[in-house]
């Protein structure tokens, strides 16, 4: 008989896990208390980029699941026609952001990118819309680009999982007097299973309380289809994003009177359009987004983006990351159980690497060995040892 997953989450995370595993031959069932990509995969930016990944571990994970985008688009691959090539391009406006840029250059270097310093002509032909006496654009090239849905969809609609709609997962089935995992609760019952992965984004610490996971919001805006969306070569990452996203500046805080360059991402979409961003706040609430924080996103975009003030703004909206303490995913299984792994806490970070560890997590289940990078990201570190109870 057929080894059974059930995987609570169909986000882009899940998905990537559920399709991974049935390529294996496993039986898989994936739970969704709503449905695929209804949690941060369905409300994010798709930047698959190393641009702006901290060195070290995230920023190779990054090279690798890049690699594999590309070999998974190809013709008749399960993402073909859903990533896109095109280049990141890391803006400096001020010295202290010369400065982060210039030694995220060297990590960049270091890992193998291919990148170059735009200034002059190139600059002026690559980016013309770009306001006069930017200090310093570093290009970086063949990146690309993935909406976090479709990613979804493709990966569930080229696997023979079963997709359970509108069920929460409530708890963990344990085999009585051991640590055991065998199976799911629902409010319909209970779901057996071999193993269970968990992969519900802000949904795993209500599972796994060991795994403290902690919200983290982001405001986007989307313009209409314009010509300068279509003439943009890539996404333009403000080096206040680097500082805002390794969490050293509270967005919150930020958002109210507003340095600089705030945290702020001008990315032209395969749509035609524009996305704009984005705000890290402490907040779980999907459902609103703020004036203040909208207006001084858009402030400073036109700032560094003039053309972009003849645009109409069609759709604003909010997306929750799923953050671990310290900003890196957990992955792996859960020390002291049996049949109970995880995979979660991706914050900004998830439409990248999700190609990467799906295939990774299911070789993990099957006992083939795994990058060495993913033994650092095992839910150990965060001292989540489980116990049933
Ligand atoms: C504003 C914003 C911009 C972003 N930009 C980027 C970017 O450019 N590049 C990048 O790589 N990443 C980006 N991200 C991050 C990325 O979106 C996430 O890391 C990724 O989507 C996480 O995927 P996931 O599958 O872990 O979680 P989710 O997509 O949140 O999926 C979890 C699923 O679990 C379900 N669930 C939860 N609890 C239960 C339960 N008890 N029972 C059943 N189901 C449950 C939920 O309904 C949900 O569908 C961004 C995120 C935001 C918010």
């Amino acid at each position: 008989m057929k080894r059974h997953v059930v995987i609570v989450g169909a986000g882009i995370i899940g998905a990537s896990i559920a399709y991974h595993l049935s390529a294996l031959g496993m039986k898989v069932t994936i739970i969704d208390a709503e449905g695929p990509a209804a949690g941060a995969s369905g409300s994010s930016d798709g930047a698959v980029a190393i641009a702006t990944k901290s060195p070290g571990c995230l920023m190779n994970l990054a090279l690798q699941s890049k690699a594999y985008y590309s070999e998974l688009s190809q013709n008749s691959g399960p993402l073909s026609g859903v990533y896109h090539l095109r280049s990141t391009f890391l803006v400096a406006t001020n010295d202290t952001e010369v400065t982060c840029v210039t030694e995220q250059a060297e990590s960049l270097r270091q890992a193998g990118a291919s990148l170059r310093t735009l200034d002059g002509a190139a600059l002026q032909n690559t980016l013309p819309e770009l306001r006069n006496n930017i200090p310093l654009v570093l290009e970086i090239r063949e990146e690309g680009h993935a909406l976090g849905y479709d990613v979804v969809w493709h990966f569930l609609k080229n696997c023979a999982a079963t997709i359970c709609r509108n069920t929460t997962v409530t708890g963990l089935d344990v085999l009585a007097g051991s640590n055991r995992c065998v199976g799911v609760r629902t409010p319909d019952g209970v779901i057996a299973a071999d193993d269970v992965v968990v992969a519900a984004g802000l949904g795993s610490s209500m599972l796994i309380p060991q795994i403290d996971i902690r919200a983290q919001r982001g405001q986007l805006i989307i313009t209409e289809r314009s010509r300068l969306a279509r003439n943009l070569p890539g996404a333009l990452f403000f080096a206040s994003y680097l500082v805002a996203k390794s969490g050293l500046v509270d967005m919150a805080s930020q958002s109210a009177g507003g340095p600089d360059g705030a945290a702020l991402v001008i990315d032209p979409l395969n749509t035609g359009q524009l996305l704009i961003g984005s705000t890290r706040e402490s907040s779980d609430d999907p459902a609103h987004t703020e004036f203040s924080a909208v207006h001084h996103i858009l402030k400073q975009a036109i700032g560094y983006f003039p053309a972009l003030h003849d645009l109409n703004v069609i759709r604003v909206f909010a997306g929750i990351r799923a953050r671990t303490a310290d900003g890196l995913p957990v992955i792996g299984q859960i020390p002291g159980s049996n049949g109970l792994w995880v995979a979660t806490g991706f914050a900004g970070d998830g439409i990248c690497l999700a190609p990467l560890v799906g295939r990774e997590l299911a070789n993990m289940m099957v006992g083939k060995n795994t990058f060495a990078d993913f033994a650092s990201l095992g839910p150990a570190r965060l001292g989540a040892t489980w116990s049933a109870t």
